[in-house]
């Protein structure tokens, strides 16, 4: 291996995006993968999925039958192809593409619930540490910096008021001909930041270390300015 190659592949960081729900981090995990030629992991999209999966199977009814959902977690695979036509990545659950399913509010009201048994976190942190073995990666989520990355040579933790929140995800999910209220909305997000605060396993918070990037009233150009120079920082400071 040449000498600059094995330089850059030594060089290569980890960036781990922490935060409430709603505030940007796959918007601008994506943005720093892209311009730093990373992979982005969309941890989020993956608990998602196990929900959609417990949804179809009618593991809610009446409630969420855990030890069902636990006992199937080998049956449920997850992967993300580049779609030609978004130029995006997509999530696909056992081969077939989610991404919007993923993203309906129906999903969106069960998720946390799902997110909290200590089986299914187990066994998606162990998958997503093993994409992050060759580092060069940026991954998002709720505990990233805390528990699959706790070494990540950056970490960013973000947050914004909740109306603030509320108001972007409302139009974004109106935009996509949704039928949401921003009530809806608002309820959902701050029920989900609750649920994934104040729950026993990995619990949303910030981690050691970990940047707070409050973006009630930058935008994202600012931003990502920020977040793109700390990355520079950490590489050049990686020894
Ligand atoms: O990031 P996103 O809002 O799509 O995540 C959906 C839900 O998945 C969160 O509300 C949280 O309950 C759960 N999650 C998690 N840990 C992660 C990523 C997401 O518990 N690393």
């Amino acid at each position: 291996m040449n000498l600059d190659l094995k330089n850059k592949i030594l060089k290569k960081i980890t960036i781990a995006i922490d935060g409430h729900s709603s505030t940007g981090k796959s918007t601008l995990a994506k943005e720093l993968a892209k311009k730093l030629g990373y992979i982005y992991v969309d941890s989020g999209a993956m608990y998602r999925c196990v929900a959609l999966y417990a949804m179809q199977n009618n593991f809610f009814k009446p409630e969420l039958q855990e030890q069902l959902l636990v006992s199937h977690l080998n049956h449920i695979d997850i992967t993300f192809k580049n779609n030609a036509a978004s130029k995006s990545n997509h999530t696909y659950l056992n081969g077939v593409d989610v991404e919007d399913k993923i993203r309906k509010m129906d999903v969106s009201n069960l998720v946390s619930g799902v997110a909290k048994i200590s089986e299914v976190r187990a066994h998606l942190v162990r998958i997503q540490k093993n994409m992050g073995l060759n580092k060069g990666v940026v991954m998002d989520g709720r505990d990233i910096g805390t528990v699959v990355f706790p070494d990540a040579e950056l970490k960013i933790f973000m947050t914004a008021s909740a109306e603030v929140r509320a108001q972007r995800r409302f139009d974004e999910l109106s935009k996509k001909g949704q039928n949401v209220t921003f009530e809806g909305v608002l309820e959902n997000l701050q029920k989900r930041d609750n649920d994934d605060s104040n729950r026993s396993d990995s619990p949303l918070v910030v981690a050691e270390n970990a940047k707070v990037l409050d973006n009630s009233t930058i935008d994202r150009e600012t931003q990502f300015k920020l977040a793109l120079q700390w990355a520079k920082d950490a590489i050049e400071n990686k020894n």
